[in-house]
């Protein structure tokens, strides 16, 4: 398959060519243009104006027309063209050669249905980016409908096509100039988010992109969400060519997915493990486990921590900080103002797991703060959304030790009544699901009741 050849040439408003680029020169077969309407017919140059003209200074816009390239041939390319802040400097058009076309219509590029790129052409869109290796890393997810079956077994096909094309432009629009959008099967996109490569920008786009969905189909009728669920990573520090990075967001879709639906995850080797790709099979080495996986545990814990008695708490410990992706857990005695026992996960640059243990001081679990969350449930979880006027002493223990959440179980039964306390630090982006923390809780009494502790 031809992959884009990309060319950069700068313009001032009328189209007058300000700079060159002598690889356009050589594919056009032409030793010097002027000016675009030269190689560029009259209906497109017209759009290309328009285009030009509604873009502000400072920002950028994509569109596409046709070139007349040497053989006499039109050729399809897509343009990003930036307006610098200083309207004196040059307008720069980025030309991508997206497909030599002989019919003048743009269906073959297109996806009928949203509008959209098709798979054909944000494929060899992405490529051809990955390929360019003075571009800054950039972001690629793939992004489902969830439970998009049943939308159409409950209003048809048709409202269903129609719910797949307002998704695809929800996305369009708030992917807007920070990349692009295209259809790649049937509830299914890709987004190239060749503009974004801080986290921060990332994690405002998904989730405008999640909760606007969200919200425009909340009372659709008949218990029916539609909600879009996301997996993605960053080129080129995730993956280094497009199989195995559409493989990882694939790999992060379906975890999206596992973990309920309505939600986006980007790749960290810190909570998914190292990736491992031979060029045909990807293996993650899951430091973080799926949940039939956990169960599994889960049964396997209870065995050997009440069937059989012989399970010593630090390994049990040091499985749930594995597999449920805690950064640190400690217990103390009832009246304890330091713990008794504690462990500290490190992962190394290798994704291996390490483990320290580290005495740590809890004014918390005295100060009085905590009496009526842990009497409420059996575990008590504080987090971002803690009142931290209320709660001085847990707001500072949080800051303290730099943590984003912490979960604590009050053991009152067994041999040693006391708190088993489990952490994740701000810098880590696991974030614990309601049946993790069910998980948690059973966990949390088997260590009770044993009296391994
Ligand atoms: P999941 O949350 O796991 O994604 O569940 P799902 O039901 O969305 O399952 P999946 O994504 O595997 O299936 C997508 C369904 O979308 C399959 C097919 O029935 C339907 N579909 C595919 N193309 C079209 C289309 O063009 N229009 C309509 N209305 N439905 C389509
Ligand atoms: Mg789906």
């Amino acid at each position: 398959m031809r992959r884009f050849k990309r060319y950069l040439i700068c313009v001032d408003n009328e189209l007058n060519i300000v700079k060159n680029d002598n690889a356009f020169l050589s594919y056009l077969g032409m030793k010097e243009l002027h000016n675009l309407s030269q190689i560029i017919p009259p209906p497109d140059i017209m759009q290309l104006q328009n285009c030009m003209f509604a873009i502000g200074y400072g920002s950028t816009n994509l569109t596409c027309f046709r070139v007349r390239a040497g053989n006499n041939n039109l050729d399809w390319f897509a343009a990003n063209i930036e307006k610098p802040e200083n309207p004196e400097e040059p307008i720069q058009v980025e030309l991508s050669d997206i497909q030599s076309m002989k019919t003048g219509s743009t269906d073959s590029y297109y996806d009928k249905m949203t509008g959209l790129y098709n798979k054909n052409t944000i494929t060899e869109y992405a490529k051809d980016l990955m390929e360019d290796k003075s571009h800054k890393p950039f972001y690629f997810f793939l992004m489902d409908i969830d439970n998009f079956k049943s939308v159409n077994d409950t209003f048809g096909h048709m409202r269903g096509d129609e719910i797949i094309t307002e998704v695809a432009h929800i996305a369009k629009e708030i992917v807007g100039d920070n990349g692009v959008v295209g259809r790649i099967g049937g509830d299914e996109f890709m987004l190239v988010l060749e503009k974004i490569s801080t986290e921060q920008d990332l994690r405002n786009t998904l989730m405008t992109i999640r909760k606007t969905v969200e919200e425009k189909y909340q009372n659709i009728g008949n218990n029916v969400c539609v909600t879009v669920s996301m997996g993605g990573a960053l080129f080129p520090t995730d993956a280094m060519d497009y199989e195995s990075m559409f493989m990882l967001a694939d790999k992060m879709l379906y975890i999206a997915k596992t973990k309920g639906r309505n939600r986006y995850i980007f790749y960290s080797p810190l909570i998914h493990g190292k990736v491992l790709y031979d060029g045909k099979v990807m293996t993650i080495s899951q430091n973080m486990l799926m949940n039939r996986e956990k169960s599994n545990m889960m049964m396997g814990l209870m065995d050997k921590l009440i069937s059989e008695g012989n399970l010593p708490c630090e390994c049990a410990f040091e499985q749930i900080i594995k597999g449920y992706t805690i950064d640190e857990i400690c217990v103390a005695d009832l009246d304890g103002e330091k713990s008794y026992y504690s462990l500290q996960s490190h992962t190394g640059d290798d994704g291996e797991i390490s483990f320290t243990h580290n005495e740590l001081e809890l004014p918390i679990l005295t100060c009085g703060e905590l009496d009526d969350k842990i009497e409420k449930a059996p575990i008590c979880v504080i987090g971002f959304d803690l009142d931290r006027e209320k709660n001085p002493q847990i707001a500072a223990f949080m800051k303290k030790n730099d943590l984003r959440v912490l979960v604590i179980y009050k053991m009152k039964h067994g041999k040693r009544p006391g708190y088993i306390l489990y952490m994740n630090h701000t810098q880590s982006s696991c974030r614990l699901s309601l049946t993790d923390l069910a998980d948690l809780t059973y966990f949390s009494h088997m260590i009770e009741i044993s009296g391994q502790c």
